[in-house]
């Protein structure tokens, strides 16, 4: 098998034939053995049916279900860790990234003798402002915290060489932000630019709480930085304090010790907010040290359509 193509996918029964037909058309002139590995992360609409009459058509195409919803990142491990392709490619299936470009990728992979192909967005005025200045803020900071290999505005739309899904495999961790991985390993790569389209139907399974958390694991899987927080406001509350020592210790000589209210209050209040926030903070560290000590694993298989032994029951998502 020469090339994989690991699409997850969750509740995308508006977008999934366009898509299907429009990958299809890409892979089929290669004229090279593929797989598309789909990955159902839990769908709970159409998309289970659709794929199943997608396949009829399609020998290529294979489906990983998944028995709930596991996450964007979570979908990506299964298919990168189910894939059999020499190269392995993974693209969203709601038609933002081009699958044209697969083709392109692997040529140039070829070309200039790489590891990795980011697919590098050099063209986001489909994206809302908001997400426009939000993906900006991420990505300068993840630079600057996972190093400057992190290519600005690349998402999960990218070519690994086996070499490289090998590795990624045989990482320890479970929880991973791929985006930021992949950059760390330090494998040859190249960038194949392209303009972001709008997504082609239904809405993005991506809402603000998700965005939140890609960026709160992103930052917490490479920098420890935040955790300097607690000691830094310690340092900076110490020397406020001698301040405030002093003060009070001039206005008890001075006998002018009734009025104090509104510096007590908020003193209270500041410090109490800070040190919620350290709190919070090494909580976020704390939490993601337990969920790696549990081991559990990031996602469950319910059935793989290239997997003889465990024939799929279509009944299973039937109810
Ligand atoms: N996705 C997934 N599981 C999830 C959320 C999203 O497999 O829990 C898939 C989704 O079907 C799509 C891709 O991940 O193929 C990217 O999601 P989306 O396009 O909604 O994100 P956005 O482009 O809005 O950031
Ligand atoms: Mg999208």
């Amino acid at each position: 098998m020469e090339l994989s193509v690991v699409v997850p996918v969750y509740d995308e029964e508006d977008v999934l034939e366009l898509f299907a037909a429009r990958l299809r058309a890409a892979l089929d002139p290669l004229g090279e053995p593929y797989e598309v590995v789909v990955v159902d992360d839990g769908s709970r609409d159409a998309t289970p049916r659709l794929l199943e009459a997608l396949r009829a058509g399609w020998p290529q195409l294979r489906v990983v279900r998944l028995r709930r919803n596991c996450g964007h990142q979570a979908a990506l491990t299964a298919g990168l860790d189910r894939s059999r392709g020499a190269w392995v490619a993974s693209i969203d299936a709601d038609l933002q990234d081009p699958p044209e470009l697969v083709p392109v990728m692997l040529t140039a992979a070829r070309r200039e003798g790489v590891d990795v192909v980011y697919g590098v967005r050099d063209d986001r005025t489909s994206d809302t402002w908001f997400k426009r200045r939000t993906a900006g803020l991420y990505y300068g900071l993840m630079r600057r915290e996972a190093g400057a290999d992190v290519p600005a505005d690349a998402g999960d739309f990218r070519l690994l060489s086996r070499r490289v899904v090998d590795e990624l495999a045989a990482l320890p961790e479970r929880h991973r932000v791929y985006r930021l991985l992949v950059p760390w390993l330090g494998h040859p790569s190249t960038v194949v630019a392209y303009r972001r389209d709008e997504r082609a139907a239904g809405t993005s399974k991506y809402p603000l709480a998700r965005m939140v958390r890609l960026g709160t694991d992103s930052l917490t899987s490479f920098s420890a930085r935040p955790l300097r927080v607690a000691t830094w406001c310690g340092v900076l509350g110490s020397l406020v304090c001698l301040l405030a020592m002093l003060t009070a210790v001039g206005a008890h000589l001075s006998g002018a010790t009734v009025p104090g209210w509104a510096s007590t209050f908020v003193a209270v209040l500041f410090v109490g907010a800070v040190q919620l926030l350290c709190l919070g903070l090494l909580g976020e560290y704390v939490g993601r040290l337990y969920a790696e000590a549990q081991h559990r694993p990031p996602y469950l298989v319910a059935s793989d359509t290239a997997d003889e032994r465990r024939p799929t029951r279509p009944a299973s998502w039937q109810r």
